[in-house]
């Protein structure tokens, strides 16, 4: 049985102030209903992960560098994100892939990264607008899966979380339909079933994208849709639990 699990990712947003706040109200509703993660900025890691001690949230990175150490300046460690509390971190987010030009390959090694030193990744993977016109969906999420598979093995997959973000949805307010998405939350089973049956049932798929209280309760409803990945609506405390809410 696949528990759902909602996902905030909060992208550059917030300072101080405000993520204190928001952090303070989902811990002030007490538990949340759901396996749930939140995803600040890294500035803001240590300070939540000081807010979240003794609490059920899990706390996630955004991105990841896939050396060890040494001199990258600018990037950051799975070995820091481990000191600072994350269990998760972000990997191949589309707007990684399309503003930093973040390669499959790149996502490959960052993943591998992640589950060597313990971290859970969230792959992040879903096609453009054009590509879905192009009716290109189903090639481009097997590319990208293809990708992470090579590096790491199928079999890794059970220690990984798998987001359909459909380029489109994100923070654009159009969601994908509940049958859009479903569609290619069962062909990316299938696509995994015929390397992995095992890791094809198992594994969490998150749909992403323009998630809201509103939709989710659809989205959850069907039934390879284990949770969701949610920018824009998880930096709101009430949206972001009536989304949980819904997940159970
Ligand atoms: C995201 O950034 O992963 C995302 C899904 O954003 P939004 O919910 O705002 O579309």
């Amino acid at each position: 049985m696949r528990k759902p699990l909602v996902a905030g990712n909060w992208k550059m947003h917030g300072s101080r102030a405000s993520v204190t706040a928001l952090v303070e109200g989902l811990l002030d509703l007490g538990a949340t209903p759901c396996q749930t993660l939140i995803c600040p900025s890294f500035v803001f890691l240590d300070q939540v992960q000081r807010q979240l001690a003794g609490s059920d949230i899990a706390l996630g990175a955004q991105n990841l560098d896939w050396h060890d150490k040494g001199a990258y300046t600018g990037e950051v460690s799975a070995e820091m994100l481990v000191e600072f509390g994350c269990s998760h971190v972000l990997v191949g987010h589309s707007e990684r892939r399309s503003l930093f030009a973040e390669t499959d390959v790149q996502v490959g090694l960052k993943v591998e990264k992640c589950l060597s030193s313990g971290l859970t990744p969230v792959i992040c993977i879903g096609e453009s607008l054009a590509e879905r016109q192009a009716d290109e969906t189903f090639t481009v999420v097997q590319r990208q899966l293809d990708a992470v598979i090579r590096q790491v093995g199928v079999t890794a997959l059970r220690h990984g979380i798998i987001a359909y973000e459909p380029v489109w949805a994100i923070g654009t307010g159009e969601s994908a339909t509940p049958e859009q998405a479903e569609t290619v939350h069962v062909h990316i089973r299938q696509y995994l079933a015929k390397q992995d049956e095992n890791i094809s049932q198992n594994i969490q798929l998150l749909y992403g994208g323009s998630v809201n209280g509103e939709n989710a309760a659809d989205l959850f409803a069907q039934e390879n849709i284990d949770g969701a990945l949610v920018g824009g609506a998880s930096l709101k405390v009430d949206d972001f639990l009536r989304i949980c809410r819904a997940a159970v």
